[in-house]
């Protein structure tokens, strides 16, 4: 197990995850062997209600727990281990078992560009106005998602890691590509890095004056994960990190911090509540997304009431996504029809500011794809589905409704079969 223990003040309840029964902390242990587990005192300190833990969704969401893995798969590791297995012998077991976690859905390691014949490992290339830039010092986040996507990112002994840290070709290939706008730097999360790290990617791209390049992203669960990153009062480098937010805005390019949150509670305290105020002075734009999972954040309740939230702080809701088939999906997976019931439910219940969402969307593999709605075919009566691409890798798809056969329990658009009538 690794509890980084960073410099914050206010260190309060650490001592909780020393009181957890033994047999959860044994089934930590196990699963973490398999699907990466760090945590941190923040998370620990504020977001979780220890008196509550094992319902509470920023636990679930950070601790991983035996119903995680098959059981077929934890007895494998736990068996392993208590065999004391040499270390070889134990990870050809959890690598099989990650292989079996489909570690790359919807072609992830597809979309690599290339520079003059060179293959640019650590950029994705999916959409025509936007590149993806995997920095190799972003590649870790400050606390890890149970549910993660890029998880094998965060797994050394797979070598499945993909980044990059030659900015100069990142940039000829957005000056050679006319249609790039936006530049998304990713990970992991970019803002693990340090502020004089980061300055050395920014700097260079803005003395480039591409005059194609239009918006920075930064996709980031920091805000949730580690506020302090922006609150100079704790930090010395946070004023840094501002700076450099202001810097980019002045150059004229739009930035927009793409907020990872999946809970309110990930709202509900001053630390992150000034810190998103020190953001948005410093000209950057906060959006939110999130995937919609069982156990954590399954209910039209919680969504409605955290785009309130976030609209009251001035953030833009953006995503609600659908979990992608990777990792321990099946703990965390909602059927397609439930999802666009607790997406339409929620969005009803907000204001209309909050209405900026879009969801529920998969991150398929020709793009991402939103379920628009379940109608009845007036013809036979029968229900189906209503999408259409929002994001596609040929653009002329996008935004065409097309339909699917209705299947109640779905959960991935290549579940469904497509209607005739989409000829
Ligand atoms: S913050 Fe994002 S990249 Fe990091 S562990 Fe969570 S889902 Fe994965």
């Amino acid at each position: 197990m690794r509890f980084i223990t960073y410099n914050a003040k206010n260190f309060r309840k650490i001592e909780y995850i020393r009181y957890l029964p033994e047999t959860i902390k044994r089934d930590i242990e196990i699963v973490a062997k398999v699907i990466p587990f760090k945590t941190n005192n923040y998370v620990v300190d504020y977001l979780i209600d220890w008196d509550n833990y094992e319902n509470d969704p920023i636990y679930i969401l950070n601790f991983p727990n035996r119903d995680m893995l098959l059981p077929e798969q934890f007895e494998q590791v736990k068996r392993g281990i208590d065999q004391k297995l040499p270390e070889n012998e134990l990870y050809r077991i959890i690598n099989r078992i990650r292989m079996e976690l489909n570690p790359h859905p919807a072609q992830q390691m597809t979309n690599i560009p290339e520079l003059n014949g060179e293959k640019l490992n650590g950029v994705q290339h999916k959409y025509r106005d936007i590149v993806l830039f995997f920095p190799t010092q972003g590649q870790s986040c400050h606390a890890h998602c149970t549910f993660c996507f890029r998880w094998p990112q965060f797994t050394k002994e797979l070598d499945l890691q993909f980044s990059m840290r030659e900015i100069d070709k990142v940039i000829d290939y957005i000056r050679k590509n006319e249609y790039v706008h936006e530049l998304l730097f990713t990970g992991g999360d970019p803002m693990i890095m340090s502020p004089a790290t980061l300055k050395n990617y920014i700097q260079r791209i803005l003395d480039a004056k591409l005059p194609n390049l239009e918006s920075i992203r930064f996709g980031t669960k920091s805000l949730s994960y580690w506020p302090f990153t922006f609150l100079p009062i704790f930090n010395q480098e946070a004023g840094e990190m501002l700076d450099m937010f202001k810097q980019i805005s002045d150059a004229g390019i739009h930035l927009s911090i793409m907020a990872h949150f999946n809970h309110h509670v990930e709202l509900d305290n001053e630390v992150v509540q000034e810190a998103i105020m020190n953001i948005r002075a410093s000209g950057a734009q906060i959006r939110t997304q999130a995937p919609l999972l069982n156990h954590i954040n399954n209910s039209s309740k919680v969504w409605a009431e955290m785009w309130k939230m976030q609209v009251n702080l001035g953030l833009v809701p953006y995503y609600m996504f659908i979990e992608r088939e990777t990792g321990p999906y099946k703990y965390f997976q909602v059927s397609l029809s439930e999802a666009y019931k607790v997406y339409t439910d929620a969005v009803r219940q907000t204001g209309s500011l909050a209405k900026t969402v879009t969801g529920p969307v998969m991150s398929a593999a020709k793009g991402k794809v939103q379920v628009l709605g379940i109608i009845e075919n007036p013809l036979d009566g029968k229900k189906q589905f209503m999408m259409q691409y929002v994001r596609h890798r040929d653009y002329n798809q996008t935004f065409r409704p097309f339909y699917m056969e209705f299947n109640e329990t779905a959960t991935w658009v290549d579940q469904l079969k497509p209607l005739i009538a989409n000829s």
